[in-house]
C-alpha cells in the first residue's frame, strides 16, 4: 500500500530467520538459548474450525499448510494473518522446543539448551484421524533429517506402527531410484 506506515514487528532476541535446510524458511538461535527459555508467542488471528476448515481444505491444496494451530476444541490460530517469526519455526522429530497452550495463548519454549545458529523445530503432533492411509502420512511427510524422524508430522499411534515401517520402506525405494 503506498504511503501506508508499516508496522515495524521489534526484532526477537532470541530467534532470527534463515532459509532453512529442512524446509523453506526456518527459525534460528541467534544466541545461545538456555533450556526453559520462553522464546516467543505463536500469534495470529483467533478464528473457529468451520472459518479454518473454508481456508484450508487440505483436499484443494497441493501443499498442506503449517500456520494453522488448534488452540483448542473450537477454535484455531491462524498465524497466515497477523502471525510473527514463530511462523516459520519448523515441525521436528527430535525437537529442541516446545508448544504450550496457555489459557488463550500459545508459547514456544526452549525444551534444552541450544546453541546459537541451530534451528529451531517442535512436535507439531497433526491429530491421526481414523482411517488415514500411508499416502495421508506422505502428504504430511517430515523430512527433518533428524536420526529419529518417523517420515510424517503426524503423530502416529502405536497401533498403527506398521503405517510407519511401510512409510520408510517406500522413502528408501524412492531413494534407491
Ligand atoms: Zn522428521
Amino acid at each position: 500500500m503506498a504511503g501506508a506506515a508499516r508496522k515495524r514487528t521489534p526484532r526477537n532476541r532470541w530467534l532470527v530467520l534463515r532459509r532453512s535446510k529442512i524446509h523453506g524458511r526456518g527459525v534460528y538461535a541467534r544466541t545461545d538459548i538456555p533450556k526453559g527459555t520462553r522464546l516467543i508467542e505463536y500469534t495470529g488471528e483467533r478464528i473457529g474450525n468451520a472459518e479454518a476448515d473454508r481456508r484450508y481444505e487440505d483436499d484443494k491444496m497441493r501443499q498442506h499448510h503449517t500456520f494453522l494451530f488448534i488452540l483448542n476444541s473450537r477454535t484455531c490460530v491462524d498465524a497466515a494473518v497477523g502471525g510473527n517469526i514463530s511462523r516459520f519455526i519448523n515441525h521436528s522429530c527430535d525437537p529442541n522446543c516446545v508448544a504450550w497452550i496457555e489459557g488463550q495463548h500459545i508459547w514456544i519454549e526452549a525444551l534444552r539448551d541450544i546453541k546459537a545458529g541451530d534451528e529451531l523445530g517442535y512436535e507439531y503432533e497433526y491429530d491421526f484421524l481414523p482411517g488415514y492411509t500411508v499416502e495421508d502420512l506422505e502428504f504430511y511427510g517430515c523430512d527433518c533429517g533428524s536420526r529419529k524422524c518417523r517420515g510424517t508430522i503426524v503423530d502416529v499411534p502405536r497401533s498403527q506402527r506398521h503405517l510407519l515401517r511401510e512409510l520408510k520402506r517406500r522413502k528408501r525405494a524412492r531413494a534407491r531410484t
